[in-house]
């Protein structure tokens, strides 16, 4: 007889063995643990950290300074906000756009890491991690939501344009991978010997 949880809604079924079974409660296939979850999800955070560096180099917005447009970058961006005083919005787009991104990629690869190669520490503190980064992940979505309501408003005011281009592109995939690299790993095998 052996335990299996759902990953879905934690529903706990005693069976036979390890075989696949679909969830009566939520219909989720229960798999033993999801094929190549530690692979797949490193491949993806290594992408999306690849994909961080091209969303930081290029400019992603024109900030139009005394009539002259200037192109910038997230951090110039910033940068630029703080010499207009407006410290609110700087804020906001640096722990949005820069912060909020690296400490989910560091932490995430830092995870898949320690599973690698044997860091010696708590297993427990490794769920700990997985589940900050989760929680901060409802959040994360933050970034979009601030880069569209700013280009709404700030276009307004003809200061501050969003423009597309490489830099967008890059960040956005960038939050969508990681995204799918949190949600796809299965954290079951951090408990695996
Ligand atoms: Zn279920």
């Amino acid at each position: 007889m052996v335990l299996i949880s759902c990953k879905n809604c934690h529903k706990v079924y005693e069976k036979e063995n390890y075989e696949d079974f679909i969830c009566t409660r939520c219909k989720h296939k229960v798999t033993r643990r999801i094929k190549n979850s530690l692979q797949v999800s490193l491949a993806l955070v290594i992408c999306a950290i690849l994909l961080y560096i091209p969303a930081m180099v290029y400019p992603i917005m024109e900030v139009t300074k005394l009539g002259v447009q200037i192109e910038s970058t997230i951090l110039e961006g910033v940068i630029s906000f703080l010499n207009m005083e407006s410290y609110f919005i700087a804020i906001v787009i640096f722990t949005a756009s820069v912060a909020i991104p690296m400490i989910k990629l560091v932490g995430l690869l830092f995870i898949f890491i320690s599973l690698k190669i044997n860091i010696k520490m708590e297993n427990k503190t490794k769920n700990l991690i997985f589940k900050f980064i989760e929680a901060i992940g409802k959040w994360s979505m933050i970034d979009i939501y601030v880069v569209a309501i700013l280009a709404s408003i700030v276009q307004l005011d003809e200061i501050f344009n969003i423009k597309g281009g490489i830099a967008a592109t890059s960040f956005a995939l960038m939050v969508i991978l990681t995204m799918i690299a949190a949600n796809r790993f299965d954290t079951r095998i951090i408990w695996d010997e």
